[in-house]
């Protein structure tokens, strides 16, 4: 009964509450545990002027129905209008930890037995978005490019630095 269909996504956006800083830091804490969980790249929606369906789905602070930040409220509606999933936040009951460590609070999945199963045990996560060679999310570091959070090798990392110095790499 906890099952959900999970497809394999690459890029997703984030919306949620945007009207405080302290909504904001939340909205990108949201993209940052996305990212991470899922495997994706996630990129959190300060505005509406994104073309929803250049992402594969839509994630929500809370819940699609609760949401009354106008911003997000376009977005939810045309990634509806376009057929997309659209995740509401689980419910902190659902969250948990897959039996290889890793915490699962986005959207817990759960294998037949009820048992969460991450993604990256469910073979639904892209690796580094750097090289696009497989990794364990362990290996992984989160960067943030402007208001995307990407997982890359921390060893892609380095060798980014190097090609492009002068380039800003943030890590989450
Ligand atoms: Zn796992
Ligand atoms: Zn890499």
């Amino acid at each position: 009964m906890f099952a959900r269909i999970a497809p394999f996504h690459t890029n997703v956006l984030v919306v949620g509450p945007t009207r405080t800083a302290d909504d904001r830091a939340f909205l990108q804490g949201y993209a940052v545990d996305v990212a991470e969980e899922t495997g994706t790249v996630a990129t959190y929606a300060l505005h509406n002027d994104y073309s929803v369906t250049d992402f594969d789905a839509v994630y929500v602070v809370g819940t699609a129905t609760t949401l009354r930040d106008a911003n997000g409220l376009v977005l939810v509606a045309e990634a509806l209008a376009a057929g997309m999933p659209v995740y509401d936040s689980a419910h902190p009951q659902e969250a948990g930890y897959c039996i290889c460590g890793l915490g699962q609070n986005v959207q817990p999945l759960r294998d037949e037995r009820g048992d969460i199963q991450c993604f990256e045990c469910s073979g639904l996560t892209i690796g580094c978005a750097h090289c696009g060679e497989s990794a364990d999310v362990e290996e992984l570091e989160i960067v943030k490019k402007g208001d995307t959070f990407s997982p890359v090798h921390s060893t892609c990392i380095t060798e980014a630095r190097r090609e492009h110095p002068r380039a800003k790499i943030a890590t989450a």
